[in-house]
């Protein structure tokens, strides 16, 4: 028995005011025939050596036992069940609504009921699925209020994009484990995506790049990362670049371009699909160096309103192309005899 508190009050137990403790008391018991042991809590009267439990700590000693039951079977608890409803910020009813379950459904999981295993499902996927709760907020819309539906796709939307960023990150990652010990591939810096994303930003973001199309993109951020090796002998970003028929293109940029802090539009060009890079609203870049951003400039100085076609064809020229195999990595040996400095 472990004391709380004190809170000097008329005591339930011999019906006189003194000083009551409130204390944390271990229980074992057995509910559906599992053995749980958990934290209940109770008022102490020393004066009749007594414990009594009003209808508060009933409830939620009930629940304790109840979700330890839930944790040792394998089932969310209560709080859990309340923190994955709290992450799509949507009320007990409507989330009953999206699921068409009974109104009260989750009110119940979130205290005494404890959920089936089906419903558990359902509920551990919610959490791990923006795209379906999206989906599901999709089909009820007109069963909710205008401003809640907006309210919840908003917030479900930064989750999914959260989510999103998060599964293409590990999957450029893994991409990229393999040259870990490659100075000479990632140019002797380890990948940086923040960086990445800051440099595609800035030129997206500059007045003085045209055209930005995923061909001159890819070229632009090679340029950068081999002057930056040729000038300081390592790369901004760490990216690794193949050579392919029409110059470098960084190993998973198909990835990279669906990171949601880059903007991006597609364009019917008639015989494909072309990306255009578009600015964005944020135009702060906390991870590029005042030096960094002076060699973005650079090749902005040279390239920036050069047509895809000729970009191709200067890169062509470089020893770093045609030094390297089709298809193989392109060496940052090379960017010591870059056309530009
Ligand atoms: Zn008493």
């Amino acid at each position: 028995m472990k004391v709380l508190r004190t809170v000097t009050m008329l005591c339930p137990c011999c019906m006189e005011e003194h000083a009551v403790q409130t204390v944390s008391v271990s229980e074992h018991n057995i509910f559906r025939n599992v053995p749980v042991e958990y934290d209940a809590e109770y008022f102490y009267c020393d004066r009749a050596d007594e414990t009594y439990a009003d209808e508060q700590q009933l409830s939620s000693n009930d629940i304790a036992m109840k979700n330890v039951y839930r944790g040792k079977t394998g089932l969310l608890t209560s709080h859990q069940i309340a923190a994955i409803r709290a992450r799509y910020g949507i009320t007990q009813g409507d989330l009953c609504l999206l699921l068409g379950w009974g109104a009260k459904t989750i009110t119940r999981y979130e205290s005494h009921q404890v959920q089936d295993i089906a419903h558990d499902t359902i509920l551990r996927k919610l959490d791990s699925d923006p795209e379906w709760f999206l989906q599901l907020l999709h089909a009820e819309k007109d069963a909710l209020s205008a401003a809640s539906y907006a309210r919840y796709m908003e917030t479900a939307a930064v989750l999914f994009e959260q989510d999103h960023d998060l599964y293409l990150k590990s999957a450029i990652m893994s991409r990229y484990a393999r040259f870990l010990q490659n100075p000479e591939a990632t140019g002797g810096k380890l990948l940086s995506l923040e960086v990445v994303v800051d440099m595609i930003r800035y030129y997206a973001n500059s007045s003085m790049v045209t055209g930005l199309f995923r061909v001159k993109l890819m070229k632009l951020l090679w340029y950068a990362d081999a002057l930056s090796y040729k000038r300081r002998g390592r790369s901004i970003s760490g990216l690794v670049y193949r050579a392919l028929p029409m110059g470098a293109v960084p190993v998973a940029y198909e990835l990279i371009v669906d990171l949601s802090t880059i903007r991006c539009e597609e364009i019917d060009m008639g015989d494909g699909t072309g990306y255009r890079f578009l600015p964005t609203e944020n135009k702060e870049y906390p991870y590029l160096t005042a030096e960094d951003r002076g060699i973005l400039d650079a090749v902005i100085r040279r390239f920036g309103m050069t047509s895809k076609s000729m970009i191709v064809e200067t890169m062509h020229r470089e020893d770093a192309y045609t030094g390297t195999a089709l298809n193989d990595v392109i060496s940052f040996r090379y960017a010591r005899t870059l056309s530009l400095s």
